[in-house]
């Protein structure tokens, strides 16, 4: 920590626990995080100086967190949140809270397997990201996780540090090959309960492999079908395109996740994904659904995120997630590692959010199947 900071910071509107907010229990209730009130984190005893010096307890989180609260002050003198959270290092400090507990609980598991598309045409939207946090952190609340990459690029296996060299026994040989998806799948070393079905480059040349083969849209919900391992989640990765990869995905599955990115463009090819599943469900799988819709990349600063979330919300109904995935450049860096942000910087704003995002994925589930 530089020495700069050794003296008093002014931070406006910044909480004046951060430290105490950091410990396990700073409500002093014996009680686990979620148990404790929200209220008593909230930016509401507002101090103008946070005293900080090297020997306080503050860590490399909460150190970044204040760096991050300065640039924001900085940015936007006149910026004001309605939210509880009023700046980075307040959020940051109940994250440290959250973290500490994020093995110790566990969350309720589908009554029957769970099968998830994560689909949207658009490239760069977030369906990798979403995908692999997301099968991240079920799998870290005691759910059983397949995860199947079915991306050619191979985004999801590098995010789970799953060697995806080409030749490597992946989908490809799955869907093309004869192989099985038991015979594949990886297991995902920082999650025991997490496999990966890597995908190469191989798969490149699936779709027009696919083209000419019996069965064609089907071959991955087969595959599955004979996947006897008891699994509580499904999660398929799929490529920026509406072929045949996508299309087995849809088949295979029995829910839609669409993850949107907040920005202009964001519901510009939405229609066509939309038809397209209505069209799997009239010709190859009734039982398709849309059930999760998911908010990604938001900046709170821009009018325009809150507009494309307003009307997404507005389009979907309770089908969109409350929680949503902030724009957050730990998120981005984690796949640099070989790793999802939640493994990758638990406390970082991203990795938090695709916790709530999954846990209320996970209630749900548990509620309507
Ligand atoms: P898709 O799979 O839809 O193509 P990705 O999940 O690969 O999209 O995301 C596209 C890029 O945006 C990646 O470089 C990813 O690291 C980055 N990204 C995704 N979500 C976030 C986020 N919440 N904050 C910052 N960067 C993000
Ligand atoms: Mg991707």
């Amino acid at each position: 920590m530089p020495d700069e900071l050794d003296t008093a910071v002014p931070i406006v509107n910044a909480p004046a626990i951060p430290v105490v907010a950091a410990e396990a229990d700073p409500a002093g209730t014996g009680q686990p995080w979620s148990a404790v009130s929200y209220v008593n984190l909230r930016a509401e005893d507002k101090v103008r100086e946070v005293p900080v010096s090297r020997e306080t307890s503050i860590g490399a989180d909460l150190y970044e967190a204040l760096q991050e609260d300065l640039a924001y002050e900085a940015q936007s003198p006149d910026v004001s949140r309605e939210t509880s959270f009023d700046t980075p290092i307040a959020r940051e400090a109940m994250q440290a809270v959250k973290v500490r507990n994020v093995r110790q609980q566990t969350w309720p598991p589908p009554p029957q397997r769970r099968i998830i598309t994560v689909a949207n045409q658009k490239g760069g939207v977030g369906k990798t990201t979403s995908a692999v946090n997301v099968a991240m952190a079920l799998a870290l609340h005691g759910l059983r996780v397949l995860l199947i990459d079915l991306d050619p690029q191979g985004n999801a296996s590098t995010a789970l540090g799953v060697e995806h060299t080409a030749g490597t026994p992946s989908v490809y040989d799955v869907l093309l090959g004869g192989m099985t998806l038991a015979e594949v799948a990886v297991p995902v070393e920082a999650a025991p309960l997490l496999r990966c079905v890597p995908a190469t480059i191989d798969l490149a040349g699936a779709d027009i492999e696919l083209a000419s083969q019996v069965a064609r849209e089907h071959r991955l919900r087969r595959a599955l079908a004979a996947y006897a391992d008891r699994v509580d989640y499904v999660i398929i990765d799929c490529p920026p395109a509406l072929g045949l990869l996508t299309l087995n995905a849809l088949v295979a599955a029995r829910e839609i996740f669409i993850p949107i990115q907040c920005e202009y463009y964001a519901l510009e090819g939405l229609a066509q994904l939309l038809n397209t599943v209505d069209l799997v469900k009239s010709q190859l799988n009734e039982s398709l659904e849309v059930s999760t819709v998911l908010l990604t990349m938001y900046d709170s600063r821009t009018r325009l995120a809150d507009q494309v979330a307003d009307e997404v919300r507005e389009h979907f109904g309770d089908r969109v997630i409350k929680a949503v995935i902030p724009r957050n450049v730990r998120v981005s860096e984690a796949p640099g590692y070989g790793q999802t942000v939640i493994t990758y910087d638990p406390g970082s704003r991203g990795a938090v959010s695709y916790l709530d995002a999954a846990r209320e994925l996970a209630e749900r589930g548990a509620a309507t199947s």
